[in-house]
């Protein structure tokens, strides 16, 4: 038996916002045979076991204070992958960065990807995360075709939506509860070119930026908005739109050369400043005078684009723009930042998202960064999916952090009363009240199934506490 309670691997770890810590045992088994034993020591000493993937989540979804927290990354293997149908098995702490580089050579990209290459298999099913993409595609939990299940009783458990359908569709989005995903079955997409076609568009109004997606959604293949949420009066909402379409490889000057991985690697300094260091260069600018001249210059300096008004990027320059500033969280300085991402059904989107940016501007907590998409409804049990939009806001925690977690409180009620959802990926505020009435009859469903499948309580973590779904 491995001994869980020793004084040795208690780690203080973080959400990706930096805003929450928590010390917890941590233990990386490297095969599914130690993850059963894992389980066995936990359950013997009296242990709750919660799952980190990358530890991308924003707030406390990953962390188990006081706790066990497994780390899925000593079991990321690529098991199979068939370059003639671009099905891919790989073991649940296999990166997105890890699927990609394997694959995009033989003309094969994820179909859905977050914002950054480094979350896990595991960590992307069990949020059900969505891409740029969302609109068309769907999120995440649409392209496994199967997953491996470890369960509390210590059962393995191979899941699809033909096998032991109840619990696939409770285990994608199943914030780990469930048991711990040890291998997924993922179909891809195929791309000819490893570049893509981008068009900026400037949009005067949060109007302008709805209008601008439903126009462009029939014919893109990603679409994703910037708000600038200074903007106030009549520009309320003003922004970007970036629209992204696949290249063929005839429409690409480096034809299929372009899928070879050197093309797509981020570059390793701009303007001369190596990578590592550019996040101390943001630094000066993150309080709300430097952002607000940070966002007048992204909003009214035009990006350098060909005679047709586009450019061309590569798939992991267009999909992991965050990722060409490493560390860039640490610029939000030492109580680090929360997310807020606001998902609200089509038809009471555009007045709940002004609302929403009102109220911000209202109490003087302005977001620095805020992303719009348009989503898709799924049908995961505890999924944000949703037939509507969402407005990612991200704020610095200011010293005087109760003004934050208010307006945070406010835009809780505000996603509620417009009948919407939280995605608990971003999610550091929510209180349980609120999550079960935005998931009604689904947080009972996957309570009560959590119950039959883990009915000792073996897996908790942090944020799963908070929301009352343990
Ligand atoms: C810069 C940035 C950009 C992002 N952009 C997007 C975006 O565009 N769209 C989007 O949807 N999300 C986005 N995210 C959020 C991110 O994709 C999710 O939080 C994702 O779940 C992180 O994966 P992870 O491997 O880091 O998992 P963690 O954050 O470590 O864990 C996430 C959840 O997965 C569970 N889990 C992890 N491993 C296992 C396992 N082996 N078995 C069972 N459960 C497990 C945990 O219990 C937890 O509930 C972004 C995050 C960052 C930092």
């Amino acid at each position: 038996m491995i001994p869980l309670r020793t004084s040795a691997g208690w780690r203080v770890l973080d959400g990706f916002g930096g805003s929450v810590r928590a010390l917890s045992r941590s233990v990386c088994p490297t095969s599914v045979d130690e993850l059963a034993q894992v389980f066995a020591a936990a359950r013997a000493e009296g242990l709750a076991v919660s799952f980190r993937g990358a530890g991308r989540s924003y707030g406390d979804a990953s962390l188990n204070s006081g706790q066990l927290a497994v780390d899925g990354r000593g079991m990321r293997r690529i098991l199979a992958f068939d370059p003639a149908t671009g099905v891919l098995e790989a073991e649940g702490g296999a990166s997105i960065a890890d699927v990609w580089r394997h694959t995009l050579p033989a003309g094969w990209w994820p179909a859905v990807v977050p914002g950054t290459m480094f979350p896990t298999l595991a960590g992307c099913a069990s949020m059900n995360i969505h891409g740029k993409n969302c609109f068309k595609v769907g999120p995440f939990g649409d392209h496994v075709l199967e997953l491996d299940l470890l369960t509390a009783a210590g059962e393995r458990k191979t899941l699809s939506r033909e096998r032991e359908p109840e619990l696939f569709l409770a285990a994608i989005a199943g914030l780990g509860l469930l048991g711990a995903v040890t291998r997924v079955k993922l179909e891809l997409k195929h791309v000819d070119s490893g570049q893509m076609r981008v068009r900026p568009i400037v949009v005067r109004t949060l109007e302008h930026m709805f209008d601008t997606f439903v126009e462009r959604m029939p014919d893109s293949d990603y679409l994703v908005g910037w708000v600038d949420c200074f903007a106030s009066g009549p520009a309320l909402g003003r922004g970007l739109v970036h629209q992204a379409n696949q290249l063929s490889s005839a429409e690409d000057p480096l034809g299929r050369e372009s899928l070879a991985l050197s093309r797509q690697d981020l570059p390793p300094a701009i303007f001369g400043v190596p990578k590592s260091l550019l996040w101390m260069l943001l630094k000066p600018f993150t309080n709300d005078t430097g952002w607000r001249f940070v966002n007048s210059v992204k909003y009214a300096v035009p990006e350098r684009v060909d005679k047709d008004g586009t450019y061309r990027d590569s798939h992991a320059g267009f999909a992991f723009l965050l990722d060409y500033v490493p560390d860039w969280r640490l610029s939000y300085g030492a109580a680090g930042f929360i997310q807020v991402q606001l998902f609200v059904p089509d038809a009471n989107a555009r007045q709940a998202f002004s609302e929403a940016l009102r109220l911000c501007q209202k109490r003087g907590v302005i977001s620095y960064l805020a992303v719009f998409k348009r989503h898709r409804a799924d049908d995961y049990v505890l999924s944000h999916g949703l037939d509507g939009w969402s407005l990612a806001l991200d704020f610095k925690v200011p010293r005087d952090a109760h003004k934050l977690w208010d307006v945070a409180a406010d835009l809780t009620r505000l996603v509620l009363e417009a009948g919407g959802t939280y995605y608990p990926a971003k999610d550091q505020v929510v209180d349980a009240r609120s999550f079960a009435r935005a998931f009604g009859e689904r947080f009972t469903r996957f309570r009560e199934l959590r119950r039959r499948m883990d009915p000792d309580g073996l897996f908790g973590n942090d944020q799963a506490r908070r929301l009352g779904l343990v």
